[in-house]
C-alpha cells in the first residue's frame, strides 16, 4: 500500500516553523542568514534526526539531507525549497516545499520503506534575495550560475558580507557547491497567486516559468538647496526616480496579462529635508511569459530612461544585474505528477511559474518539475498568505506518490 501523507503533522510542523520570526500580523520574518533564518535551520535538523537522514552542507549554506537508497550508485531523487522569508513573510513560501519533503521523509520511515535510489531533501540559501542580491542565491552557485567568491563577497544593506553572514552563522559547510548528480528534482511550492483558487484546481503543474531580468538603477543629480534654487536649475534624483517608478509601472499594465513590472526598493541620498536629492538608487524588474517579450519591455524602459535623462539633467546608470529563466520544466516529470494527482483524484491545471525558484536554476542539471497546491486569495509574501490544510496535505501526498515511484 502506498504510504499517507499525515496531514496533522504537516500542518503543524509548519505552524511550528513559522513562529520562528513571527511578525505581529502573524507571518513570518526571517532574512537569509539571519538568527530567525539559522533558528529556522536547526529546527529542521532537529525534526530529521529521529529519520536518520545523513546531513551535509555546501559552503554557501545549502543543506542536504539524504535518505539512503538500498542502490548506492543510483543517482538520487531530490526534492525540496527555502525556509527563508521576505520581511512581510507569510508561513507557506519555501516552507511548504522544505515540511511537504520532510513529511515525505517521515511517511516513508513509519511505512518502513526504502527506496532503491537515495532521497535528497534540501533547503536552498537565500531564495528570497531580500536581504542579499540576487535571488535564489544558494542554488544559483550551487547550479554554477554564479561563482562561489562572487556570492560570498556580496552585501547586504548593513555592509555584512555573504561570506559574513555564512561564518557568524556557522552555515559554512564543508562540501564545494556543485551539482550532486541528481536523477530529477521536485519542488512543491504555494501558487501565490490566483488562477488555481479561481478554477478550481487541487494540483498545478508548472511547465515552466517566465523570463525576468532584474536592474538596479542609479539616478545621479546635483545637490541643492530646496529654498533658493530654483526649479529650472534642479537636477533632481528622487523626482526623476518618481518618474521612472511609474514608467514601469505603466510598462507592466501595457504588457498585461503575460507581463509584470515592479519598481520595489529605493534609496535616496543625502535623504536630507533641506535638501534636493542628488542620488538615488532604484531596485526593479521586468518579465513575461515570452522571453521576446520580456526582453521588449526592458527596451521600453531604457527608452524611458532616456527621455527621463534628457528632461531632468540626470545620468542613469543601469545595472542589468542578474535575470531568470523562462525555463521549460521537464515535460515527462510533469506527465508523472499529474497522473499521480488524477490517481487521487485530484484536479490539475498546466501553470506557468510568474516568480522566480530555485527549480529555475536547478533545471539545467537534471529533469526537473515543480508542483503548486493553491494560495487563498492569491495573497503572498504577506502575513495573509494561506493555504489549507487540505491543500498542503494533498500537494505532499502527490510529491510523495511522485518519489516513490521515481526513486523505485
Ligand atoms: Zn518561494
Amino acid at each position: 500500500m502506498t504510504p499517507s501523507i499525515d496531514e496533522d503533522r504537516l500542518w503543524q510542523s509548519i505552524m511550528d516553523m513559522a513562529r520562528i520570526g513571527p511578525t505581529p500580523e502573524g507571518g513570518s520574518c526571517r532574512l537569509a542568514l539571519s538568527p530567525e533564518d539559522v533558528q529556522a535551520r536547526a529546527l529542521l535538523l532537529a525534526w530529521c534526526k529521529p529519520l536518520d537522514l545523513r546531513f551535509q552542507q555546501d559552503a554557501i549554506g545549502n543543506m542536504f539531507l539524504r535518505r539512503d537508497g538500498t542502490e548506492a550508485a543510483a543517482p538520487a531523487v531530490a526534492f525540496g525549497s527555502h525556509l527563508d522569508t521576505v520581511p512581510t513573510g507569510g508561513r507557506f513560501d519555501g516552507v511548504f516545499g522544505v515540511l511537504a519533503g520532510l513529511e515525505v521523509m517521515r511517511a516513508l520511515d513509519e511505512a518502513g520503506i526504502r527506496t532503491r535510489a537515495s532521497l535528497e531533501l534540501v533547503n536552498w540559501t537565500n531564495e528570497e534575495g531580500s536581504r542579499f542580491r540576487p535571488a535564489m542565491m544558494g542554488s544559483r552557485v550551487f547550479a554554477g550560475d554564479m561563482t562561489l567568491e562572487a556570492a560570498l563577497a556580496i552585501t547586504d544593506d548593513k555592509g555584512t558580507s555573504v561570506q559574513d553572514a555564512l561564518r557568524t552563522s556557522g552555515q559554512a559547510g564543508g562540501l564545494a557547491p556543485a551539482s550532486h548528480g541528481w536523477a530529477c528534482w521536485l519542488e512543491a511550492h504555494i501558487e501565490q497567486g490566483p488562477v488555481m483558487e479561481a478554477t478550481g484546481t487541487d494540483i498545478g503543474i508548472v511547465c515552466g516559468t517566465m523570463h525576468a531580468r532584474y536592474f538596479q538603477l542609479t539616478v545621479t543629480g546635483e545637490p541643492s538647496h530646496v529654498g533658493p534654487t530654483t526649479m529650472d536649475r534642479r537636477r533632481d534624483s528622487l523626482a526623476a526616480a518618481a518618474e521612472i517608478v511609474l514608467a514601469v509601472e505603466r510598462i507592466a499594465y501595457a504588457a498585461e496579462p503575460g507581463g509584470r513590472a515592479s519598481a520595489t526598493w529605493i534609496e535616496n541620498f543625502p535623504n536630507a529635508r533641506g535638501n534636493v536629492a542628488n542620488i538615488t538608487r532604484l531596485h526593479c524588474d521586468v518579465r513575461h511569459e515570452q522571453a521576446e517579450r520580456a526582453v521588449a519591455m526592458e527596451a521600453e524602459l531604457c527608452s524611458a530612461l532616456d527621455g527621463i535623462v534628457a528632461r531632468r539633467r540626470v545620468a542613469i546608470d543601469v545595472d542589468p544585474y542578474t535575470t531568470f529563466g523562462p525555463i521549460a520544466f521537464d515535460p515527462s516529470l510533469g506527465s508523472l505528477l499529474r497522473r499521480k494527482a488524477e490517481a487521487r483524484q485530484l484536479t490539475t491545471r498546466d501553470m506557468i511559474a510568474a516568480a522566480g525558484h530555485d527549480s529555475v536554476l536547478i533545471a539545467p542539471l537534471c529533469p526537473s518539475a515543480m508542483l503548486f497546491v493553491p494560495s487563498v486569495d492569491g495573497i503572498t509574501h504577506n502575513p495573509k498568505e494561506y493555504s489549507t490544510k487540505q491543500q498542503v496535505a494533498r500537494g505532499a501526498q502527490v510529491l510523495l506518490d511522485a518519489v516513490l515511484e521515481l526513486a523505485s
